[in-house]
């Protein structure tokens, strides 16, 4: 099985936003009064080669994205894009040999506007989400909690994937993506309510496309919750769990906005979670912020 990392642009945020800063409210305010933006990160969508067809885990950033409605506080103050037409995924994966048609799924980790972007180059594919994702995005309430539901494509009527109670390691919810098992989705709670992550088994390594779990594996290695999750508590016991399946197999830590991603993917960099227990998130932090 071959797993591409596809960068779709690049992405600014606040540094208050890739490490929370505070509690409740005052930490889910701190991005739009804090001055300071981060780097330039990548929006990383994985493209997955199964023989049942290719799944693509988030569908990226679009151009458009160059372009938010101003009346909301998040887009004008609090993120910026860099996006080019031919860096959506569908050219991108086109130049790979793999066409639209080649691509049977789309499913979406969330459906943050960096992440369902690129929807629309995917007309031919089954696009699966959380059913409660989907209500949160929907709606004039997703355009306040700033999700983009006017620019998804005309008739875009995403299958729900419902994650069972079946557990998948330390996950509580999981469900298979393929018949054979190598592909699963697991409920991974925390930078939204209905996060989920996908794990892809090649044999020697689980890869763990985790799109906005955390930003980079550093985050998850300490334990670090972002500045926009909903749930604190969630979001901590999340990165808990992802160590804890790290340290219980090899596993390729792969999260949509880490710049050591791709070089990860192409050496098989295993995280070391077992050897680095979580560190208390604040001296983390520090470390980062250093
Ligand atoms: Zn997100």
């Amino acid at each position: 099985m071959r797993v591409h990392a596809i960068e779709t642009g690049r992405v600014q945020v606040k540094r208050s936003q890739l490490v929370g800063r505070g509690h409740g409210f005052a930490r889910r305010l701190a991005p739009l009064l804090d001055a300071e933006w981060s780097d330039w990160l990548p929006t990383y969508a994985y493209a997955v080669e199964h023989r049942e067809g290719v799944i693509l885990v988030d569908s990226g950033a679009s151009a458009g994205l160059m372009r938010l409605p101003r009346w909301h506080p998040y887009f004008r103050f609090a993120v910026r894009f860099a996006v080019e037409p031919e860096q959506e995924a569908a050219p991108q994966l086109a130049a790979l040999g793999i066409g639209r048609k080649d691509v049977r799924r789309v499913v979406l980790t969330h459906m943050h506007i960096d992440h369902d972007g690129g929807l629309s180059g995917f007309p031919d594919s089954e696009v699966l989400a959380a059913p409660g994702e989907l209500r949160t995005a929907s709606g004039l309430a997703g355009r306040l909690r700033g999700y983009l539901p006017e620019r998804w494509p005309k008739g875009f009527d995403p299958k729900p994937l419902a994650l069972e109670g079946r557990p998948y390691g330390p996950f509580a919810r999981s469900r298979r993506l393929t018949a054979d098992g190598t592909i699963v989705a697991v409920a991974t709670p925390g930078h939204t309510a209905d996060h989920l992550s996908v794990i892809v088994d090649d044999g020697d390594a689980a890869l763990f496309l985790a799109g906005d779990a955390s930003y980079d594996e550093a985050a998850m290695l300490a334990g670090i919750v972002d500045g926009v999750a909903p749930d604190e508590g969630a979001a901590a016991a999340t990165l808990a769990a992802i160590r804890a399946f790290a340290a219980s197999r090899p596993t390729i830590y792969l999260p949509a906005h880490d710049p050591d991603a791709a070089r990860r993917l192409k050496e098989r960099q295993t995280a070391t979670a077992a050897s680095s227990p979580a560190q208390a998130g604040e001296g983390g932090a520090e470390r980062r912020m250093g």
